[in-house]
Order: C-alpha cells, then structure tokens, then sequence
C-alpha cells in the first residue's frame, strides 16, 4: 500500500481523497465531521461528480486528513506537486562555492557521471536540503558541504 500522501501524478481529486481517507481509516461520515462538511459533499467528491472546491472545504479537508492544503489543490485542478528539491553535488567533484554540474541536477542522477560517487542534495550532518551552492557551510548545523 502507498502510504505516501503526496499525489501521485496523474492522480485525480476523487482517488486522491479515497486513497488518503483510507490511509487514515476514516469514513466518509467521520470525514465530513472532521472537515466541517455535508457528507453527502464528500461522496460527490469521491465519486468525481464535484472537482471544484471552495476555500472552505479545502482548508476544512486539508485539516481533516492531515495534508497540506496546496495538495488538495493542486489534485483539484490536475497540476503535479511541486516539492522542494536541494542542489545536488558530488562531494568529490565539487567545490564548494561553484556552481554545482548540470549533469547532476537530471532527476535520475543518483551518482556522479565523474567518479560514480553518490549524488547528495542535504547536509551530511543534519540532513537539511543544500538550496544554494554558493553555501559553503549548512546554515543549519555549520557542517562543511564539502
Ligand atoms: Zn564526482
Ligand atoms: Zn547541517
């Protein structure tokens, strides 16, 4: 089972609602409750007959199911979820302060076309995402990136 509840691509509001309603073993009834809606609301959202949400049950939803509202909202008008993505490097390759490879940055780079070292996109220490490669430090834990 995806435990996963970022929206699949593809993924459309109905199934996204069932698929994360499931995961947290709520019911529609319980569901409606926790988000401050009809029940019956939610049925049309699952059986895909409502596709546009207002701001109140979007926030009332997000709520209820423990999701950020952009999700909703992004499944509700068919966009993919834009998640925050960190630079990746070689800590080989790299120096610190330069930018880092376009090769690097492809998706499915997971090693460095280089030397074949894994690609890394955090902190080595604390995990926190590397958003600028002009950091030579983490702002976070003061850990050298490199
Ligand atoms: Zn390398
Ligand atoms: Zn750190």
């Amino acid at each position: 089972m995806d435990t996963s509840q970022t929206p699949r691509p593809g993924e459309s509001l109905a199934d996204y609602l069932v698929r994360i309603r499931k995961f947290k073993q709520m019911t529609q009834f319980e569901l409606a409750i926790a988000a401050g809606i009809h029940s019956r609301s939610v049925g049309k959202i699952e059986r895909g007959l409502t596709t546009k949400l207002n701001q109140k049950t979007l926030r009332g939803l997000a709520v209820a199911l423990g999701v950020p509202q952009e999700f909703l909202e992004a499944v509700s008008k068919g966009q993919e979820v834009q998640l925050p993505q960190g630079v990746k490097f070689c800590h080989q390759c790299w120096s610190p302060g330069h930018a880092a490879d376009p090769m690097w940055q492809s998706v499915k780079a997971k090693f460095c076309y280089l030397c074949g070292t894994q690609l890394q996109a955090s902190c080595a220490n604390c995990g926190e995402l590397v958003v600028s490669t002009r950091h030579r430090f983490c702002p976070i834990c003061g850990h050298p990136y490199n």
